[in-house]
């Protein structure tokens, strides 16, 4: 078993893998490269995936009129007063972070690392959220080329392997695209950060159980599980209150998650449990709130049952 799975926590969490590595707190500061996506310019669709906010995912994002660096050092100033010892993730946060020409992509990632110097020597890890299909042989060079001095993180917002509930929430590309981009990332050593969303219309436990599943037969290294928000302003926010669909509740959740950890194997990293959204934007679930709440119960489950990440897991 992983050395990082331990009696308080059954899983192997991203605090305790950094701090592994690191051996001191990392946090993470997102930013906002002012980048659009295909899937609301209209390239793929103007509606984007139906849960996603005018922010393009990315409501604590920093402030996209202010410069990459600024942004960064607005935020680092204020973490170093509480926490004068820690190390930072530069998160590329909101829309897709490598929608863009290379040269214009370099305009914002030099600002952190420009092949020479770090904006902050505390900067351990480029983290970059992005679509399998705004991935190119180009691009990823230029990713792994940064990777060969800072660690570079590429976040894959995957959500569910069936193809059906892909359509219905307007995703834009298939599995095979996706999979073709881990390939391509894995070719050039780029670590592999997937999302996906507990709760989406019309799937039942067992597949949100077969979506972690098929993850772990692939060739990832971390996985954000998030439960689906209905956030106001949204295409969701609309079909949902035309057409309301269930919603889990905690307990469920919380069954749903701690069987899907048991099917990960102890290598991949578990970055989240639960999701952030902004308090005034959230229609539902409002349990999702309590954060504490929700991963008390996941960690009070795993005790209780005696279960572990991987214990099902047969890759
Ligand atoms: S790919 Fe990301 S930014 Fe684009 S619509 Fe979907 S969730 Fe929003």
């Amino acid at each position: 078993m992983n050395p990082l799975i331990n009696d308080e926590k059954h899983y192997v969490t991203l605090s305790n893998y950094l701090k592994s590595i690191y051996h001191k707190k990392v946090f993470k500061i997102s930013l906002n490269g002012n980048f659009s996506c295909p899937n609301r310019d209209g390239t793929i669709s103007k509606i984007g995936c139906i849960f996603c906010s005018k922010e393009g995912s990315g409501d604590f994002a920093g402030d996209k009129n202010l410069s990459i660096a600024e942004q960064f050092t607005n935020v680092a100033h204020q973490m170093e007063e509480k926490w004068p010892d820690g190390y930072y993730i530069a998160y590329f946060q909101a829309n897709t972070n490598t929608y863009d020409t290379l040269e214009n992509l370099k305009k914002r990632y030099d600002q952190i690392y420009d092949g020479k110097t770090l904006l902050n020597d505390k900067i351990k890890i480029l983290s970059i959220a992005t679509r399998p299909d705004c991935l190119n042989e180009e691009i990823v060079q230029y990713l792994a080329n940064i990777n060969k001095t800072l660690p570079v993180w590429i976040e894959l917002g995957f959500q569910t392997m069936h193809q059906t509930t892909a359509i219905l929430i307007n995703r834009g590309y298939s599995n095979e695209v996706f999979e073709e981009a881990l390939k391509l990332l894995k070719k050039y050593h780029l670590t592999i950060i997937v999302h996906i969303i507990n709760g989406l219309p019309g799937e039942s436990m067992q597949d949100m159980i077969d979506t972690a599943k098929y993850l772990n037969n692939l060739d990832i290294d971390g996985i954000k599980i998030h439960m689906l928000h209905i956030m106001k302003n949204t295409y969701l926010a609309n079909m949902y209150k035309h057409n309301p669909f269930p919603i889990l509740s905690l307990n469920e959740y919380v069954e749903i998650v701690t069987t899907q950890l048991r099917y990960l194997n102890d290598q991949i990293v578990i970055h989240r449990l639960t999701g952030d959204a902004p308090k005034d934007l959230l229609i539902e679930p409002l349990w999702t709130l309590k954060k504490f709440i929700v991963i008390n119960e996941i960690d009070k489950l795993m005790r209780k049952k005696q279960i572990y990440q991987g214990d099902l897991c047969i890759k």
